[in-house]
């Protein structure tokens, strides 16, 4: 379990999920490069259906090779997987469902040409989380899809994530767009990855030993021990959460009442009130923690877990 705010390196923001002409998306490839760079974004990961797109590539922005699979699963369900680093594509008909591979015959492939792997949005599939437990390459899940949350309310699944933890499975998360019509459906969601090099191989490395986050909005500081818990400092937040597993926790928030929970207000935004830093005391007997934000306008971030 790694800490990214313990250790050197650059945070790069990172849009994870989108794709272009060369499968369903409406632009094309260098059009969208465009598109997240004129935005401010450092690193994009083109992740077409069933195809590695390569747009040409540019200074200032970090081009991650990607794609998105969709492979059968034993519940009869099918499952997306969104694949970073992979050297070569899978052979498979892209118009025949009947030819996509079974989930772990995938992740084999993925293992062995040295991508790795996040389950997408699982709560729009409805995918049962058992059926990705175990698998080769698979280190995490896509928390918040902003396309399946735009088109039908399903962008979320921290309770898919928390089912994983609870469980005691190592599992990260990532935030993406899944960007098909940019502009429309895009610069929502994304994903701070913690680079030593600000390259493809830096992204995918953090993303592969979970030196990330995910973000609709709130920002990071720190996470870091303190006496007797945890010291988390953010931008300003409504609400900042240690989830620890079922039935205990800890939270601080503003606003009706004030609730506290295992947490005491440290630091505030001197104008608006909200929470910057918030010292946890987390339950006797966690060993782990993942914490969110939730900011005034409604963006939420979700980081990793960190070693109590
Ligand atoms: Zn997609």
């Amino acid at each position: 379990m790694t800490n990214p705010f313990q250790t050197d390196g650059t945070w790069l923001r990172c849009a994870l999920h989108a794709h272009t002409t060369r499968s369903d998306g409406e632009l094309q490839p260098e059009a969208l490069v465009d598109h997240y760079e004129r935005a401010g974004w450092d690193a994009l990961a083109v992740t077409d259906h069933w195809t590695i797109t390569h747009p040409p590539a540019r200074d200032g922005m970090v081009l991650v090779p990607g794609i998105e699979l969709t492979c059968r699963t034993t519940a009869g369900v099918w499952v997306d997987v969104l694949v970073y680093g992979l050297d070569r594509e899978l052979d498979v008909e892209p118009e025949s469902y009947d030819s996509y591979p079974d989930l772990p015959d995938a992740m084999e492939f993925v293992a062995a040409h040295g991508g790795v792997a996040y389950i997408a949005h699982p709560y729009w599939t409805g995918v049962p989380m058992d059926v990705v437990v175990g698998l080769p390459a698979v280190v995490g899940i896509e928390v918040y899809n902003a396309g399946c949350q735009i088109e039908c309310g399903r962008g979320l699944s921290s309770v898919h994530w928390d089912g994983l933890l609870d469980a005691g499975h190592s599992c990260f998360a990532v935030a993406c767009d899944d960007t098909h019509y940019a502009g429309f459906d895009s610069g929502y969601a994304w994903t701070m990855a913690h680079v030593a090099e600000p390259t493809a191989d830096g992204v995918v490395a953090a993303l592969r030993s979970g030196a990330c986050y995910a973000s609709t909005g709130p920002r990071f500081d720190t996470i870091e021990p303190a006496p007797g818990g945890l010291l988390v400092r953010c931008s300003p937040c409504r609400s900042v959460t240690l989830c620890t597993g079922p039935e205990d926790g800890g939270r601080a928030m503003v606003g009706r009442l004030a609730f506290r929970h295992r947490a005491r207000i440290v630091d505030r935004d001197p104008s608006t009130g909200l929470i910057t830093a918030v010292a946890f005391a987390p339950p006797p007997g966690a060993a782990a923690a993942r914490i969110e934000l939730a900011d005034a306008d409604g963006g939420t971030a979700w980081s990793n877990p960190v070693a109590l």
